[in-house]
C-alpha cells in the first residue's frame, strides 16, 4: 500500500517539499505519495489529526506551523528542542515524534555538498530566529574556531548565546553581538541568517567582515544574487551560496528518518537551483 506524507503550511503553494520528496521516492524505490496540505491558521491540530486518522505517515511543517508542531507532538528529539520548533513528523501509534532537520541539513551543505568544513574557522551568523536558533548546535558541533551571533535586536542574539552555551558541551567560544560591533573583524564563514533577503533589503553589514577566501552563505533560495550575496561578491568573498542545498538536504534528513533509505541530493540541488546573477 502507498503510504501517504505531506507537507503542512499556509500559505502552502510555494513550497517545493512535494517535488524533492517524489524525486527522493522515485529515485530509492520507494512507494510513497506526497502532497501539500493547506491548514487554516487555527486549524493545524485539526488538520493532523485527519490526515492522521487517514493512515498519513509523517508530515513536513513550514510556516507559520512549526511551533503548533512543537506543542503537538509527543516525543521531541533534541534538535527539535533547542530549536524551539519542529520541521518535521513521525505518526507511530498514537505517537507523534518530532524533529528539527533544518541545523543538520545547512551543516551537510556547507561541509559535504560545498566542501567548506568549519571546523577551525571563524563563522559568523545573521539574525537570531528560528534558522539561526536551529543551526547552532549542528554548527557548534562542527568545532568552528569561533562563533558569533549579530542581530538588529542585540537581546535577540544574546539570549540565543546563553542558550548554546548551556547545551554545547564543546568549548567553542559564542559571542552575540550589535552589527556596529562588527568593524575590524572578519570571518571565514558568513550565514545570513535573517529574513531580509526575502523582502530585497540587506542586513546593516559592514562589507569588511569577509575574508578573502570568505564563504558567504545565503540561507534563503530561488532569489538569485541578493543584497547579501552581492555585498559579499564585491567584497571579494570566495564563494558564494544559497539555501537550496540547506533545503534540500534537511529533507533528504527526513526521509531517511521515515523511510529507512538515504536519497542522494545532487540531482534536486540541480533541478531547483537558481543562478547566483
Ligand atoms: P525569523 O522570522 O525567525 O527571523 C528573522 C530574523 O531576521 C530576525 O533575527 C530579524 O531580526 C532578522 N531580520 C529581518 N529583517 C532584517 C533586516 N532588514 N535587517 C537585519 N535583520 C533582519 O526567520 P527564520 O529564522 O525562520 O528564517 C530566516 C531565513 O532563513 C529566511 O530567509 C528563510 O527563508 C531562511 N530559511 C531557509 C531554509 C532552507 O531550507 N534553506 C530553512 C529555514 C529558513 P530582529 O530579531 O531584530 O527582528
Amino acid at each position: 500500500m502507498t503510504d501517504r506524507y505531506a507537507v503542512i503550511g499556509n500559505p502552502i503553494e510555494q513550497s517545493k517539499s512535494p517535488l524533492i520528496h517524489t524525486a527522493f521516492a522515485e529515485v530509492t524505490g520507494q512507494d510513497l505519495a506526497y502532497t501539500k496540505l493547506l491548514a487554516p491558521l487555527g486549524g493545524f491540530a485539526a488538520a493532523v489529526d485527519a490526515f492522521r486518522a487517514a493512515g498519513g505517515k509523517g508530515m513536513n511543517v513550514t510556516a507559520p506551523f512549526k511551533m503548533d508542531a512543537f506543542a503537538y507532538a509527543t516525543e521531541l528529539a533534541p534538535s527539535a528542542q533547542m530549536a524551539g520548533a519542529v520541521n518535521a513528523l513521525k505518526f507511530v501509534g498514537d505517537t507523534v515524534v518530532a524533529e528539527n532537520f533544518d541545523g543538520v541539513g545547512l551543516v551537510r551543505d556547507v561541509v559535504n555538498n560545498l566542501k567548506c568544513p568549519l571546523q577551525g574557522r571563524r563563522v559568523l551568523i545573521l539574525g537570531a530566529g528560528g534558522a539561526t536558533r536551529g543551526a547552532l548546535l549542528p554548527l557548534l558541533s562542527q568545532g568552528p574556531a569561533e562563533l558569533v551571533i549579530v542581530n538588529r535586536t542585540v537581546a535577540k542574539a544574546q539570549a540565543l548565546q546563553s542558550l548554546a552555551q548551556q547545551h554545547h558541551t564543546g568549548a567553542v567560544p559564542i559571542r552575540a553581538l550589535g552589527y556596529d560591533e562588527l568593524a575590524g573583524q572578519t570571518f571565514d564563514v558568513v550565514f545570513n541568517a535573517t529574513s531580509a533577503s526575502l523582502t530585497a533589503e540587506l542586513p546593516p553589514l559592514p562589507a569588511t567582515v569577509f575574508a578573502p577566501a570568505c564563504l558567504a552563505y545565503e540561507l534563503a533560495y530561488g532569489k538569485g544574487l541578493t543584497p547579501f550575496l552581492k555585498l559579499a561578491q564585491q567584497a571579494g568573498a570566495g564563494h558564494l551560496a544559497d539555501g537550496v542545498g540547506m533545503l534540500a538536504e534537511q529533507a533528504a534528513e527526513a526521509f531517511a528518518w521515515w523511510r529507512g533509505v538515504r536519497p542522494d541530493t545532487a540531482a534536486v540541488i540541480q533541478k531547483l537551483n537558481v543562478p547566483l546573477v
